[in-house]
């Protein structure tokens, strides 16, 4: 059996991480997952660890979940891939079929990719030509607000507000107007007034919903979402949500729009095959599709598309996800289980005077630290702490994430806080 360590030392020689300076990368400990089963992965000495983050924020059920496996063997009797551009797939129809029952988009057509970024992108580009095949000039700017995480592709990122390092990329970016953050309350009214002043240049205004996860989970309240929509309906600019993370049950509705507008364009992604094969999607509201239909051939068709957009293999799970979500009442458990974590933060957590703030929208939350001086990377090492203990943290900078499978127990709940409390008490003292 080979240990942990010598899988992360060939890890390192060979693996380009993501987000992570691979000079230090065997230092920080990192877990080198033998097999994942249920809410837990294990590394190959059968150390195991309740993965509280959902593998950033993408699982649902957890892993190995038999009736997910199955559907992914079954439709590879029937075929691991077939390509979208000009053809179809009838388990692909079927998840279009399902998803259109759900989704909070009128009349919406779903053009598939295969991560977030690209779901992303394909918003930006449809937003764009959707005025140019209108017949409308000018429309060639974008509405976002400070603090926004769209994806790492260079449209996302643009879209997007920096962080995270990216600040060196700013030669490679094209400009968008930006509202304030969330964290400024005055953020919503002062966007709904750009829209009006700029409305003539705006081919859409982006957002996430809710939550702006990747920001630390800051809290967006429902009307401030709904003042937007009513400023790009009024101004006929288009809307563009965001739901990569807060889709597909993670802020206690299946969607977050449900809570609070219906967007011209929805972005899906992380969540949809319940974490099981990358897969993202673009709806389009009928209004937006018909603006691009034309004759064969013609300039009104949206000249983009990727080589595994619309994969069987990720489609069938996805189906079968969503059949599962509503099969076992997860939306009624992850509003329970939200409320009980946050009574459990406001008991254990929330009095430390390391911590500053916590933030939870149904089952994404973020515990923010409050170091007394830079540079003490409180962020890093509370979750190292709370990996030794045997629970899967990352942070986002001083803010903890909690973002537990949406099936996720009370007494995971328990251990998780248990966990962070003493994770905090050994980093930060009392
Ligand atoms: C993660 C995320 C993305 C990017 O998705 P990828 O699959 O990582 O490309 C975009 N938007 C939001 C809100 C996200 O949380």
């Amino acid at each position: 059996m080979t240990s942990n360590e010598e899988w992360a030392e060939r890890d390192a020689a060979v693996v380009w991480h993501g987000f992570t300076q691979m000079g230090s990368y065997t230092e920080n400990a990192p877990i080198v997952v033998d097999h994942a089963d249920g809410h837990e992965i294990f590394d190959s000495e059968g150390n195991r660890y309740l993965d509280a983050i959902s593998s950033l924020w993408v699982n649902t059920f957890g892993h190995h979940v038999p009736e997910l496996d199955d559907a992914i063997r079954a439709q590879l009797e029937r075929g691991a891939h077939t390509t979208m551009l000009g053809n179809g797939n009838r388990v692909v129809v079927e998840l279009s079929e399902a998803l259109a029952r759900v989704v909070p988009v009128d009349d919406p057509h779903f053009l598939y990719a295969s991560d977030g970024s690209s779901a992303v992108e394909q918003a930006h580009k449809i937003a764009f030509q959707y005025w140019v095949n209108r017949g409308v000039r000018g429309r060639n700017t974008f509405l976002g607000f400070g603090g926004a995480y769209h994806g790492d592709t260079i449209g996302a990122l643009s879209l997007g507000d920096g962080g995270f390092g990216t600040k060196l990329f700013d030669p490679l970016r094209f400009p968008v107007l930006r509202a304030p953050g969330f964290d400024d309350p005055g953020c919503f009214e002062r966007a709904a007034t750009m829209v009006a002043e700029h409305a003539t240049e705006l081919a859409a205004l982006i957002v996430e919903p809710l939550v702006q996860g990747a920001a630390g989970m800051l809290l967006a309240p429902p009307e401030g979402i709904a003042m937007l929509a009513a400023a790009c309906r009024e101004h006929d600019v288009l809307l563009i949500h965001d739901e990569v993370a807060t889709g597909f049950g993670r802020t206690g509705t299946l969607f977050a729009s449900e809570q609070c507008a219906r967007p011209d364009i929805l972005c899906l992604g992380k969540g949809i095959t319940g974490g099981y094969l990358p897969m993202s999607a673009t709806v389009a509201s009928g209004r937006v599709f018909d603006a691009f239909t034309g004759p064969d051939l013609g300039e009104r068709t949206l000249y983009h598309g990727h080589s595994y957009s619309g994969n069987a293999l990720a489609a069938a799970v996805a189906l079968r996800h969503l059949e599962l979500i509503e099969s076992r009442d997860v939306l009624a458990n992850v509003r329970e289980r939200s409320a009980e974590l946050g009574g459990l933060l406001d008991d254990r957590i929330r009095p430390r005077r390391s911590v500053a703030d916590i933030r939870l929208c149904g089952l994404m939350g973020g515990v923010e630290l409050a170091p007394r001086q830079d540079g003490l990377r409180w962020g890093r090492r509370v979750c190292a702490a709370s990996v030794e203990r045997g629970v899967l943290l990352r942070p986002l900078g001083d803010i903890v994430v909690l973002m537990p499978p949406l099936d996720v127990t009370s007494a995971e709940l328990h251990q998780i806080v248990r966990v962070l409390d003493d994770a905090l008490e050994e980093v930060a003292g009392p």
